[in-house]
């Protein structure tokens, strides 16, 4: 195949780490294609993703990416939608070891990319919003006692970190709320991913909820797991069930929204 990457010049192929594949140089396809007919690999264009995002122009022919243009927008039923653009689309052709992707639409990756760049510090509370909507509850103590213990054991660029800007504390990423996902927070994710226990972790760490209103059960795991009750004493702005997302959403509304069982947390008056 003679197409190279844009970027590195290299051929559009991924060299598997030999200690997983167990094979020495073997490769995997990583072609990712642009609708102006240029190639990049996946993580070559994604470290251009400031620049293509507010050029929404090629790195290197500089034509337009977009596929939609900006008159596509307008019939959003919500007044907040309509003032904004409509968000862009730009369609790829990617090719990698799990197949063909004909028609990934690659903008909201590169936006996430290029948001992440500039505020470093949110990487660790996307990554718990992710691992609420997987009901990861065991990762998401995990990430919120590291957060706590800033010991650096695995890691030895502490000099760049620190570069980044403040980290979050925990209390800080129970109520973080996305700004590329609707301002949500992670009890928002998890509530709409209908995590259960991710739902009852974040109350019970990030809220001032009654000890009663937790079942029996929730308390066992929580006791067993050695967890604290964060929420006595928090201020009604750091309580996990009074931040609203874009649409001014509290999680009690998400539960209304969800129906049953989720209404049930409300008519029991946890969130009062
Ligand atoms: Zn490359
Ligand atoms: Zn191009």
């Amino acid at each position: 195949m003679a197409e190279t990457c844009k970027s590195c010049q290299d051929s559009l192929v991924l060299a598997l780490d030999p200690e997983e594949s167990g094979d020495e140089g073997e490769t995997v396809p990583d072609d990712l294609l642009l609708p102006c007919g240029c190639h990049f690999h996946w993580q070559c264009l994604l470290d251009q993703s400031a620049s293509i995002t507010s050029s929404l122009t090629c790195p290197s022919c500089s034509r337009y990416l977009p596929s939609n243009s900006a008159a596509a927008g307008g019939s959003s039923s919500s007044s907040a939608a309509q003032q904004q653009q409509p968000t862009p689309e730009i369609l790829t052709h990617y090719t990698n070891e799990g197949g063909v992707q004909p028609d990934l639409d690659i903008y909201p990756t590169l936006a996430e990319e290029a948001y992440l760049a500039a505020h470093p510090e949110a990487r660790p509370a996307r990554a718990f919003h992710t691992l609420a909507a997987e009901g990861e509850i065991q990762g998401m103590v995990e990430l919120l006692t590291d957060l706590d213990s800033p010991a650096g054991d695995d890691d030895n660029d502490d000099a760049d970190r620190e570069e980044d800007g403040p980290a979050l504390s925990a209390t800080q990423i129970l109520t973080w709320r996305d700004p590329l996902n609707g301002g949500r927070s992670a009890l928002h994710v998890a509530l709409e991913a209908q995590q259960e226990e991710a739902v009852w972790l974040l109350l019970w760490l990030g809220s001032g909820a009654r000890g009663e209103d937790f079942p029996e059960a929730v308390v066992q795991v929580a006791q067993a797991m050695g967890l604290p009750r964060r929420g006595e004493g928090l201020a009604a702005g750091e309580d996990v069930r009074f931040v609203r997302d874009e649409r001014g959403r509290t999680a009690g509304d998400v539960c209304l929204e969800l129906g049953s069982p989720w209404t049930r947390l409300v008519e029991g008056g946890l969130f009062n």
